[in-house]
């Protein structure tokens, strides 16, 4: 059995809460509702009780100290027992007319019950309510698929973090949380990194980034079976690093830390941190001044780990079939500039970092993509894949 306690909000002798010209009451409106609401609840069989019969206000810790009187002498079990506060919004600086519309519900702090009822409500709201505004609760089941889908996606976060992770996401979705779980069973990714100590080391490179403390790691290379090799000192020893950290970025999946080193002032290195082991802050350090000089130009750096394995921007002038047009979105932007040359090819400007990887690219769609422009771009294409020709021929 459930019962169903309605509160009206205010009373006669309550300041303000009524419309410019004082015809509408808040109090009122809200007596008239809560009477409507109770009649439509009683004939549908459910067992009703108004809060506050009078016309007069009651204070606030009052009406909690009668709602707690009233659901004690039910005998019901709490979670039987629905208590609710009936209100007309304000908008406006109570002197103008204004043009807010729309229907919403409050509930207290975290996700209790009140929330699996407030759901409820909003979904019925938006069937029945048509054009009327009701705001979104918290996350839709949509946007949490997202934020699901965004972390069984993403390589850094294992197995085991991503099952924890989609189970927290989910139980945001309340009532909806079964279907979040089970429309999720569809997908799999088979590219999760093994490092659980991800997330921890994660952290401590933050936490020493924002203290500009030093940190310390052993870093390893996966072999053949999977088998971490750790990197070694000219001693043979497993090499304890001790760098100084720049920045931590998330980049093509991964996460890297850029640090800096007085081994090499000259520049910054970069390491994974899903290759990283043991990381630890080195408490009694300091940065030193040429890795604070770093520090402000964080964009600078991913530009330059960019170049590191990227090359030089240069820009090239591509030529391709129109049905290439979607994987050169997606490989340069959907802001990319393109324009027509007949009725069969496009031509797009782009910057690219001439490399191996942009020669990997193009050379999956074989004669169906040129570069027009530079001509030494086109010459070094040609030479990369006269050396491939070349070094085939020589076993075959
Ligand atoms: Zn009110």
């Amino acid at each position: 059995m459930h019962k169903i306690i309605l509160d009206a909000g205010h009373g006669i002798n309550t300041a303000g809460k009524r419309s410019p010209d004082g015809r509408f009451r808040e109090y009122k409106f809200n007596r008239i509702i809560r009477d409507a609401v109770a009649e439509h609840l009683r004939l549908r069989g459910y067992n009703v009780e108004i809060l506050n019969p009078e016309e007069t206000d009651l204070s606030l810790p009052d009406r909690a100290t009668r709602a707690n009187n009233m659901t004690c002498q039910i005998g019901l079990p709490i979670q039987n027992v629905a208590i609710i506060s009936i209100h007309a919004n304000a908008a406006g600086n109570g002197s103008q007319w204004m043009k807010a519309r729309g229907w919403c519900a409050y509930t207290c702090k975290g996700h209790t019950l009140s929330d699996e009822l407030a759901n409820c409500l909003y979904k019925a709201a938006r069937k029945h309510l048509p054009g009327q505004y009701v705001p979104e609760r918290d996350f839709s089941v949509p946007e949490l698929k997202i934020l699901i889908d965004a972390v069984q996606a993403a390589n850094f976060v294992t197995e085991k973090k991503t099952k924890e992770l989609i189970d927290r996401i989910a139980a945001l979705g309340g009532s909806f949380r079964g279907e979040l779980l089970k429309r999720n069973m569809a997908y799999f990714n088979s590219r999760k990194h093994s490092n659980e100590a991800i997330l921890y080391s994660v952290d401590a490179i933050e936490d020493a980034i924002l203290r500009k403390k030093k940190i310390e790691f052993y870093y390893f290379d996966l072999d053949e079976d999977k088998i971490r090799v750790y990197r070694c000192d000219e001693t043979g020893e497993r090499k304890h690093y001790r760098v100084e950290p720049v920045a931590l970025i998330l980049s093509e999946d991964n996460y890297y830390l850029m640090a800096y080193s007085d081994r090499h002032p000259e520049s910054t290195a970069t390491y994974r941190v899903d290759r990283m082991d043991i990381v630890q802050v080195v408490e009694d350090s300091e940065l030193s001044e040429e890795a604070l000089a770093h520090l402000p130009g964080v964009s600078d750096y991913t530009e330059q780990v960019f170049r590191m394995h990227n090359g030089e921007p240069t820009t090239v002038v591509l030529r391709f079939g129109k049905g290439l047009l979607g994987p050169v979105y997606d490989k340069f932007s959907e802001k990319t500039e393109v324009r027509s040359v007949n009725d069969t090819e496009c031509e797009a400007t782009l910057s690219v970092r001439v490399s191996k990887t942009f020669y990997g690219w193009l050379a999956q769609f074989g004669s169906d993509i040129k570069i027009v422009k530079p001509k030494e771009v086109a010459e070094m294409y040609y030479g990369h894949l006269r050396a491939i020709l070349d070094s085939l021929s020589e076993k075959y």
